[in-house]
């Protein structure tokens, strides 16, 4: 096994850290992996000169999983936008091909106060929404503006999915829904938009490979009202990439807690780039205050579905959740009658957890 590790800008490098920590631990059980590390974003355009530099691509090319701190800060803000750090998430994105993005929002019991929900009807949340990376009208072609043969200014996107790419991300969401609780909601715009219903079509001739697995259909202004007002129905969702950008942003925020969600984008062969679902908080950087538990838990999907090793998976999400029981809390999630922690604390907190 070999890991890229990508600490990039910001609180990245704090965070990241804390999650190699977390992989010593298991490193020293007999876990054999091999880590090279290599800079992306504003890291890479200061050592480089470009925020994917060729020497980050080669080492994340080489690697079966990324582990991504998160790029970006105020002093890049300026640069053109080819040297930008977002740009370096962009281009490992595509140079890895990663369609297949999955954010789970899970609200621990114990942080049930964080929501700006009540707490009964968020406790215990566990969604994985599964968003389709790569396609629809993010990059479907003619796009642009332009003025009409009227003289009338427009502009236009186009939605466009090809059979395979649906395909591909309906089986990974099937996989998903098949080793959770056999339950998947694929949510469309069929009844106003073709290339929905041509989604829904193709979702529902794959389930026939799925037999155990509970395939639902939901439109997607439904779906954002349902997450809303009775959000622990759902288990693993698909949907396409726009709706899936704002429906996985909705989700997180049921939580009320952006230090703790973690994230991975896939590809077809299961690598894997795993990244907390927050940015780079330059107002926190270097301060030992930003929360690693996302990184920590990203860390774990990337045992669950790089590495497929269930039982890594679960020893550090089980000894999260024994440092949030025993009351354990970073600045952002903080409260009254708990115990506050650093950054480097609450990595000691979870080492010894383990
Ligand atoms: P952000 O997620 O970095 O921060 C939003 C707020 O949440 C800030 O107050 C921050 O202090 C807090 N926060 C975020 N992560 C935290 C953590 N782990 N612990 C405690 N508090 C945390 O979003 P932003 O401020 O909009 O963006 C800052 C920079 O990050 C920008 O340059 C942006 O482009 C970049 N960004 C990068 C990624 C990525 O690398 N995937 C994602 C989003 C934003």
């Amino acid at each position: 096994m070999k890991i890229a590790v990508l600490p990039g800008d910001g609180i990245g490098p704090e965070i990241v850290t804390q999650a190699l920590r977390v992989l010593a631990v298991l490193q020293s059980d007999g876990l054999k992996v091999e880590l090279e590390e290599a800079p992306l974003g504003g890291a890479a355009y200061d050592q480089f000169g470009a925020p994917y530099p060729d020497f980050t691509q080669k080492v994340c090319r080489a690697a079966d999983a990324v582990l991504l701190g998160a790029v970006g800060g105020p002093q890049y803000d300026n640069l053109d936008r080819p040297l930008r750090p977002e740009r370096g998430l962009l281009g490992i994105r595509k140079d890895l091909g990663l369609f297949a993005n999955l954010r789970p929002a899970v609200l621990f019991p114990e942080l049930a106060n964080a929501s700006t929900l009540k707490p009964e009807v968020v406790s215990g949340l566990d969604i994985m929404i599964v968003r389709e990376l790569t396609g629809d009208i993010y990059f479907g072609e003619p796009r642009g503006m332009r003025t009409n043969k009227d003289g009338v200014r427009e502009a236009l996107n186009t939605m466009i999915y090809t059979e395979p790419e649906v395909r591909r991300i309906a089986h990974v969401a099937f996989g998903i829904a098949r080793k959770r609780s056999q339950k998947l909601c694929s949510v469309d715009k069929a009844n106003v938009l073709e290339t929905t219903e041509f989604w829904k079509e193709i979702v529902i001739d794959v389930a026939k490979d799925y037999p155990d697995v509970q395939l639902t259909h939901m439109y997607v202004d439904n779906a954002a009202m349902q997450l809303v007002r009775n959000p622990k129905q759902f288990d693993v969702i698909v949907t396409g990439n726009i709706f899936g950008d704002i429906l996985s942003d909705e989700a997180s925020m049921l939580t009320g807690s952006i230090g703790m969600l973690a994230s991975a984008s896939l590809n077809e062969t299961k690598k894997g780039l795993y990244e907390p679902a927050h940015g780079s908080a330059p107002d926190i950087a270097g301060k030992n205050l930003a929360n690693p538990l996302a990184t920590i838990l990203s860390l774990a999907m990337m045992l669950r579905y790089t590495f497929e090793d269930e039982a890594a998976a679960g020893r550090i999400e089980a000894a999260v959740k024994k440092v949030l029981a025993a009351g354990f809390r970073t600045a952002d999630i903080f409260e009254p009658g708990m115990t506050k922690v650093s950054c480097s604390d609450m990595g000691s907190q979870v080492v010894a957890a383990m």
